[in-house]
């Protein structure tokens, strides 16, 4: 069972628990994306499971009206053990998904994946369409990242950048990411007929996104994790299409822990939990 600390941040252990979330944000107006929690899997046997978990939660979902879709890391659907069983397994997935009518996103990782993660997608961008990826503003590469993707159906979700690439492929200083958040979010709204998502928490990109869209009228959709800034999340609903990335799972403590220690305020809402 997942203390009360951690269920701000996490949907859940179990699929109920899950679902039981989806169906509540839902009613507050908000779509959720649902994330198994796994990574890394440096053998086939936990990516092949963890690919077939996603295929039963889709077929759980099947029959709701559940406002709710997928999103998965390459490296738990095993691209730490070969390209061919990420895509195996990433196959499972999206026709599972099509099969049900669901949409998935392929989250991204690290620098070293970002090829292959893009091929995937664009692989399954052509094949079904309802699928997604995710860009980083940190990486220098992603301009031209874009400009590849403008050109194929799908969706895809620009982020800051989760992760440390070194120093001669991304933008380090917070304010030349935020600059390129910002160019890149414009090179979308230019270039993409719709299937923008805006992934970030930072008002000023969600101001930036809302001006864009007066400018050039391409729809968007807001995407915001689970226990960040939840208040926003129910406001912005109201007049936007907005997504919550929700993770669920029994591998939650390394997440939990990595939002504690992101931000001041998240540690000392931990602290003052533990506390209490
Ligand atoms: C839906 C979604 C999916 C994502 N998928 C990926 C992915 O696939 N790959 C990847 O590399 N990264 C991913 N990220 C993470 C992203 O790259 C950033 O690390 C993260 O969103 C923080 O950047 P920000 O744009 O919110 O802005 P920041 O400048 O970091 O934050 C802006 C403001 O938001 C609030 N805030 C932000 N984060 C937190 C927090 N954890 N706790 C409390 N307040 C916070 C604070 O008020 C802060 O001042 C995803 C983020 C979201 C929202």
């Amino acid at each position: 069972m997942i203390p009360p600390i951690a269920g701000r941040f996490v949907a859940g252990e179990t699929v109920p628990e899950a679902l039981e979330h989806t169906r509540e944000t839902n009613e507050r107006g908000i779509g959720v994306i649902l994330n198994l929690l796994g990574e890394h899997y440096h053998e086939r046997d936990p990516a092949d499971a963890d690919a077939e978990t996603y295929c039963r939660l889709l077929a759980d979902m099947a029959g709701t009206d559940l406002q709710a879709c997928l999103s998965v890391k390459p490296s738990q659907l095993g691209l730490d053990v070969s390209e061919d069983v990420f895509r195996e397994n990433l196959a499972r997935v999206v026709e599972a998904a099509d099969e049900h009518g669901r949409f998935v996103w392929i989250d991204m990782e690290d620098h070293t994946t970002t090829d292959a993660t893009l091929d995937a997608f664009e692989h399954h961008a052509r094949e079904h369409g309802d699928v997604g990826v995710c860009v980083q503003a940190n990486l220098k590469r992603t301009a031209a990242d874009v400009d590849r993707l403008a050109d194929l159906p799908g969706k895809v979700r620009l982020v800051k950048g989760a992760y440390d690439p070194p120093a001669d492929l991304a933008y380090e200083d917070r304010e030349r990411v935020d600059e390129a958040y910002r160019d890149l979010l414009e090179r979308m709204f230019v270039e993409f007929d719709d299937g923008i998502a805006v992934g970030s928490h930072d008002p000023a990109m969600i101001a930036h996104a809302r001006d864009l869209h007066a400018e050039y009228g391409t729809p968007y959709e807001i995407q915001m994790l689970m226990g960040v800034r939840e208040d926003s999340q129910e406001r912005l609903a109201t007049d936007h299409e907005v997504w919550q990335y929700a993770p669920y799972g029994d591998k939650w403590f390394a997440y939990f822990y990595r939002r504690v220690l992101e931000r001041k305020e998240n540690a000392r809402f931990a602290i003052r939990a533990i506390v209490n």
